[in-house]
């Protein structure tokens, strides 16, 4: 651990002995709950790009984008080894077929690890069978990412999530029965939460033993539901005092082990209505350990037995 919290960085460090990247795969793929789904529309914060903010276009191939992104890192940041990350909507809802090949063309050179994010109720295993095969072939760690972004049911109810707490300890449970990787994204400072909501949602993913967690602020992205709930009262968006208390208390009352990919996320000013509210996310970050350190908190302190 870092002084206040597992970093990605530091995890990434230790068990790869060099820096590693992460480069973002656009599938041609959308969401069955935006386009199948009885309650329809998807997720009340859903944009139209699916959280593809930093994404190349996906009419170039996956070898043509890991090979562009790949470039830029290495140029940038000096990295040697990279994490294949197909990020947009729901990468398992393509046919199985052309998922597999998909993740197979990004296998290759300096490539160490798939990650792929997902719905809690999209974890297939003719899925997950194309994702071991490829790990046995290739060597390559697979990084499983599931949308949680709340247990409370009543507020999963109120995004519009389509899936239940149950569905997503389910996948969890499959997706650590294959030995890959598995990272809850959360976000702490929805307005339907309370306090003790965020330390029910540390115990629970730290009880179901999740390897790491991306924690978020709630975005208004242009064009959703949310906007329009924003936009006519609606909602009340919480502070961004609130989101660091609820991140602190939230990392204090989490697992040790669990790696910290993100302790909070950025979306760029153009497609949003409000995102980290209007500040740089890492004056966020740093404001959250600042205040780690004047209270003496450390991830997993606040835990009863850790
Ligand atoms: S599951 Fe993800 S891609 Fe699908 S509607 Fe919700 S946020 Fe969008």
């Amino acid at each position: 651990m870092d002084d206040l919290y597992l970093t990605y960085a530091a995890y990434l460090q230790k068990k790869y002995g060099t820096k590693v990247y992460k480069l973002p795969v656009n599938l041609p793929v959308s969401c069955p709950h935006r386009d199948e789904s009885p309650e329809g529309g998807g997720c009340i914060f859903c944009g139209v790009k699916g959280a593809a903010f930093e994404n190349l276009a996906n009419s170039l191939s996956v070898t043509e984008q890991i090979r562009t992104n790949m470039a830029f890192v290495r140029r940038k940041y000096k990295a040697q080894k990279f994490i294949a990350y197909f990020q947009t909507y729901t990468s398992t809802y393509l046919p199985v077929e052309k998922f597999k090949a998909f993740v197979e063309e990004a296998c290759g050179q300096d490539i160490v690890s798939v990650a792929v994010s997902t719905r809690p109720d999209c974890i297939q295993e003719p899925y997950l069978d194309v994702l071991s095969a490829l790990q046995a072939k290739y060597g390559v760690d697979i990084d499983i990412e599931l949308g949680l972004q709340t247990t409370n049911e009543q507020t999963l109810q109120r995004l519009n999530r389509g899936h239940t707490l149950a569905d997503f300890l389910d996948a969890a449970r499959r997706v650590q029965q294959r030995g890959f990787t598995l990272c809850a994204h959360l976000i702490l400072d929805l307005p339907w939460d309370t306090m003790e909501d965020v330390l029910n949602t540390a115990r629970i993913v730290s009880g179901a033993e999740v390897d790491q967690v991306k924690l978020h602020s709630l975005y208004v992205v242009k064009g959703t539901a949310l906007a329009r709930m924003y936009q006519t009262g609606q909602v009340q968006l919480l502070t961004m005092e609130d989101y660091v208390a609820r991140a602190v208390a939230f990392l204090g009352h989490l697992a040790p082990r669990i790696v910290i990919q993100r302790i909070i996320g950025r979306a760029p000013a153009e497609d949003t209505l409000i995102a980290n509210w209007h500040t740089s996310w890492w004056k966020v970050r740093d404001l959250i350990e600042d205040t780690m350190r004047e209270r003496g908190i450390i991830q997993g302190s606040l835990r009863a037995e850790t």
